[in-house]
């Protein structure tokens, strides 16, 4: 595995933990045929992947507001043929129809959200249902399921709105009722006969987490977002779910006040703790990871 030619491999239980030396975004690499599946995190839930077969991506989300600034633009999507939603909140769906416009690339959307996309300014020849009956790209192997949200619970939203100003609630309550969540999906794909599950958000129910332990996956694109103790319930999940690589996302702070930087280190030892014997790839913000 390698990220952005720099790393630093370490050890900490079962656990082996990949840290980036430097920061070298990477926005218009061309597909590197050295390595089989090259993956770049946008922040929160949003990834673009490279593998030998195409370029496709995940809850693309570059706006973010306050936050650390985006290195990338719905320019760097130039080579992406399909893009894939999960849900239909802002963080996973706000910058779709501006990055859509600026590629040829389809999109790939549950009921809900795809009709949301649409009023938002979606051509509705770029769109397509997201259906978890269908192959959705052969090419690929991808198919979504059917999968739920993470339940907010009290003490988080208390503790965000004790960060939000009046302003901020305000606008918090406008992307709530602007975005609906919609259905909710998980998809999975291969690429090179390795097989990667990507999860929107971390709400799966045990049949939901049982189905995808099935389908023997070999990197897991986990949630660490929407709970006071989501490292916790992602570690659970990731036991079930049993990958041989979990590699966590949306633990950035990525729309503050709003939201909140979630600790990777606590995940880990939630890991630890319960015996993971897998590995975690943490991939820094922004950066890309030859695997
Ligand atoms: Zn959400």
């Amino acid at each position: 595995m390698q990220i952005d030619n720099h790393l630093k491999t370490t050890k900490t239980g079962n656990a082996a933990q990949l840290l980036s030396k430097s920061f070298s975004p990477v926005v218009n690499r061309k597909l590197c045929y050295c390595f089989p599946m090259d993956l770049t995190w946008l922040g929160t839930a949003g990834f673009i992947i490279k593998g030998q077969q195409g370029i496709i991506a995940f809850d693309p989300f570059i706006s973010r507001g306050t936050g650390a600034k985006s290195p990338f633009t719905a320019k760097s999507f130039a080579d992406v043929e399909a893009m894939f939603i999960g849900h239909g909140h802002f963080d996973h769906t706000y910058d779709v129809p501006e990055i859509a416009l600026n590629t040829e690339a389809k999109v790939f959307a549950p009921g809900l959200t795809g009709l949301m996309l649409k009023l938002r300014g979606l051509p509705s020849d770029r769109l397509v249902h997201a259906s978890n009956e269908e192959m959705l790209l052969k090419k690929f192997n991808l198919r979504a399921y059917k999968s739920s949200h993470a339940k907010f619970d009290l003490p988080l939203v208390y503790s965000t709105l004790k960060r939000c100003k009046l302003g901020d609630c305000a606008k918090l309550c406008g992307l709530g009722f602007g975005y609906p969540k919609g259905m909710v999906q998980t998809y999975s794909f291969e690429i090179k006969n390795k097989k990667i599950l990507f999860i929107s958000s971390a709400g799966c129910t045990e049949k939901e987490l049982l189905m995808y332990r099935n389908l023997e996956i070999d990197y897991l694109l986990a949630p660490l977002q929407g709970h006071t103790h989501i490292q916790e319930i992602v570690a659970k999940q990731t036991m079930i779910i049993n990958p041989k690589v979990v590699i966590p996302h949306h633990h950035d702070d990525f729309y503050p006040p709003i939201s909140q930087s979630i600790s990777v280190e606590v995940f880990k030892d939630k890991l630890k703790h319960l015996g993971f014997k897998g590995n975690v790839l943490e991939i820094p913000l922004f950066h890309s990871c030859d695997i």
